[in-house]
């Protein structure tokens, strides 16, 4: 093996496997239909990646929802209340539902954007190789074998699974998934064995959890695991594959001293791999598969980078494999699909099978030791004006400081004269049927500008009125022009670029199509005003401007990465540090800057978090501190677990900050006093992610426990987030609820 990639997109070229299975879902395509379609991917890849050059293709990189839920229908961590069903059925109900069963929860997979099912383990718990022979990884090496190609199968690996588990509701107090890992690796070497009976030489386990901190516990846990599976008699070769960061110094050391025979590093998200390895003396005898192609981004390689770093690998370790990062599940699929790209813009760019490419040409030219006529990638071009801009900011004359909190606090009551306990929303309303015709008649350019913009602003006219109707205090337009939040500001600035399918999944049959920030940001003219100051023409009530922060713009984007993150989100934040300023001055007096993916970012390792806290809530003040004292800047999070970012939160220094609160009873408002944030406060008091119309009586509690640690004056009264997915009944009939529980609440104090 001299060349490899962790892991390849499954969802096909024209998202076959998604349509193919939401047909299935729909009931119109049987599960044997389906399951042809799922191989039918699979031998394209595995043939497009041979064909490619790869010396080591990986199987079992295919899902039909998620390798992690695969996982646990593999190893039989299924929770009873599945256990009536079978096969796909039982499959799809613990990854979506199915009637009167909640689905398993789901949460993003480490800091990307795809999202997997989590495992659920308890006292109950009895793993075991479910379908011995027929089991999937066993049964998809066969496939690819039988077609001729020889595979490296992968697997999540045994200690990431437990760490990403959650204990069942039922497990006993103190219970831990992990306290299980001894009974699961045995599950494990019988699946090893089987795999080298299916005749596999290598096997691939991924335990991208290694990047974290990890205590000493955990460290020799992970000692003992492949302790045992590197001691089976007769087992595939191993190949422990860590990403996403550097690995600790505790866990490569134990896999040096482990019988595993190589080991992948990440050398983009984890530069300092290489130092880490020299400390802990390299890996002798032992084979790097170095992940020098970057699998989350969509830039092509630098090559001389990448040839450093193998020549300087070469030193520790007994051999090196050129690789990815990490899986290539992260990006579009084929670059040669993209026809509108700017040629100097898709010069730079590599998706998957160009990255694939990318490999076999970097592992060929260190073979035969050739120069490399590549030269790299070419530069982004600059602006000028941005960067003038920039250097300014560095010595201090842009970021205008507001006034203190009571000074600020006085200035919005006199200007906006709210009541205590307002209401308010998140931002967007129902995004009907005929909002979405609109949108896509547009952009096929049946419908022209005129005719669109007239089709907007009726819509936003009957959500002013509705609101006005409901009684809200502060209105919002609605948010009905916006395909999605990050989406809708990429097109309108200098810098981005759109791609017509590159497509990336995001979780199950859900696939985005990140914008690419390639270049300098600038805003060439306003982005939102219009449709705010037409919202504000038509009520005297204040409607709120809505913006997406200068985090959330990169998180939820392909990002340039020829310059710090923190260089690119200052140019975000004065983009819209001038719409912000526009919004103003265009009588907006409140504007909220949207940054749900502030904890997403969040690095795996506690002594990188300083170093982004600081430069994500720099461009988030950026972003907002040119305004005046009167005018209320707002924030919103959601996706919880706010933990290690709750002092950021303050650090933000928004004047209102709403978050998700509804599902932990408003737990995060006496967290967020504790630490020590003291301005307004808009604790979720409804969970829109269901359909379910909440009563006034159970909001009104959840007012009530707020009150309990922030005074009346600072608590605003919202759902947890925006309404785009809900429909309108369901809707309305939540915020009237919300609307009287307020009133209650504010008569009763
Ligand atoms: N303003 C956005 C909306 O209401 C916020 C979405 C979000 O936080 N996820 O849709
Ligand atoms: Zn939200």
């Amino acid at each position: 093996m001299n060349t490899t990639i962790l892991g390849y997109p499954r969802i096909g070229e024209r998202r076959e496997l998604k349509f193919a299975t939401e047909e299935h879902w729909a009931g119109r395509l049987d599960a044997a239909a389906l399951e042809r379609a799922g191989a039918d991917l699979r031998a394209r890849t595995w043939r497009t990646l041979r064909d490619a050059g790869l010396d080591a293709v990986p199987s079992n990189t295919f899902s039909f929802y998620d390798q992690v839920l695969d996982t646990s229908v593999l190893v039989d961590a299924v929770p009873d209340r599945y256990r009536h069903l079978s096969g796909l059925d039982r499959y799809f109900a613990m990854a979506r539902g199915a009637r009167d069963l909640p689905a398993l929860e789901m949460t993003k997979w480490f800091d990307t954007n795809y999202h997997f099912i989590v495992p659920e383990v308890g006292l109950g718990t009895r793993f075991r190789l479910a379908n011995g022979p027929a089991a999937k990884p066993v049964a998809e090496y066969r496939e690819a074998r039988e077609l001729g190609i020889e595979t490296r199968p992968v697997l999540v690996g045994p200690l990431t699974y437990l760490l990403l588990a959650k204990a069942a509701p039922d497990a006993p107090e103190g219970f831990r998934p992990l306290d299980l890992l001894d009974d699961l690796v045995e599950v494990y070497a019988e699946l090893l064995e089987r795999l080298s009976g299916a005749g596999a030489a290598w096997v691939q386990l991924d335990e991208p959890a290694l990047v974290a901190d990890r205590s000493e516990e955990e460290v020799a846990a992970l000692a003992r695991v492949y302790e045992r599976l590197g001691a089976l008699p007769s087992r595939p070769r191993l190949l422990v594959a860590t990403y996403f960061g550097t690995v600790g110094a505790a866990s490569l050391r134990a896999l040096a001293g482990s019988r595993v025979e190589a080991v992948g590093l990440d050398f983009v998200a984890g530069p300092e791999n290489l130092d880490v390895l020299a400390s802990v003396a390299g890996l002798p005898r032992k084979t790097v598969v170095a992940g020098v192609v970057d699998g989350r981004n969509v830039w092509r390689a630098d090559r001389r980078r990448a040839k450093a770093v193998c020549a300087a690998l070469l030193g520790l370790c007994d051999r090196v494999v050129v690789g990815t990062s990490c899986s290539l599940l992260h990006v579009p699929l084929d670059l040669d699909a993209e026809e509108a790209l700017a040629p100097d813009v898709r010069e730079r760019l590599a998706f998957a099978r160009q990255k694939v490419g990318e490999v076999v040409a970097l592992g060929r030219a260190l073979r035969e030791h050739v120069p490399d006529e590549s030269g790299g990638r070419a530069p982004a071009a600059a602006d000028p004006r941005v960067r003038e801009r920039l250097d300014g900011l560095a010595s201090g004359l842009a970021e205008a400081r507001r006034g203190d909190r009571a000074a600020r606090f006085a200035a919005q009551r006199d200007a906006l004269g709210l009541p205590e306990l307002a209401t308010t929303t998140i931002g967007s309303f129902p995004q009907t049927a005929s909002i979405r015709r609109a949108r896509a008649d547009r952009r096929a350019g049946r419908l022209s500008a005129a005719a669109y913009t007239a089709a907007m602003r009726e819509e936003i006219a009957h959500v002013i009125a509705l609101q006005e109707e409901l009684g809200l205090d502060v209105l919002v337009h609605g948010e009905p022009e916006r395909n999605d939040m990050v989406q809708y500001f990429a097109e309108q600035l200098d810098g981005y670029a759109a791609t017509e399918h590159g497509w990336v999944q995001s979780y199950g049959t859900r696939c985005v199509r990140p914008p690419i920030l390639h270049g300098d940001v600038a805003r060439p003219r306003p982005m939102t005003v219009e449709w705010a100051a037409y919202a504000q023409s038509l009520t005297d009530r204040p409607v709120k401007g809505m913006l997406t922060g200068p985090v959330t713009m990169l998180a939820w984007s392909f990002v340039r990465d020829d310059q710090p993150l923190a260089d690119t989100a200052r140019q975000v934040a004065l983009a819209l540090r001038d719409e912000v300023a526009d919004l103003e001055a265009a009588g907006i007096g409140i504007i909220q800057v949207d940054e749900p993916a502030l904890r997403e970012l969040l690095p795996p390792r506690r002594a990188d978090h300083d170093a982004y806290l600081d430069w994500a809530v720099g461009a988030f003040r950026l972003a907002t501190s040119g305004v005046a004292d009167a005018t209320q800047i707002h924030t919103h999070m959601c996706y919880a677990e706010f933990g290690e970012i709750i002092e950021a939160i303050g650090a933000l220094d928004a004047d209102v900050t709403s978050v998700e609160a509804a599902r932990s009873h408003m737990e995060l408002v006496a967290d967020l006093r504790a630490a020590g944030y003291a301005n307004g406060i808009g604790p979720g008091v409804y969970d829109i992610h269901s359909p379910r119309v909440p009563s006034a009586e159970e909001m009104e509690e959840n007012l009530r426990r707020a009150l309990r640690v922030v005074e009346p004056g600072r608590l605003w009264v919202n759902p947890d987030c925006g309404l785009k997915t809900r429909a309108y009944p369901e809707a309305e009939a939540s915020l009237r609820n919300l609307v009287a529980a307020a009133r209650r609440v504010r008569e009763s104090i």
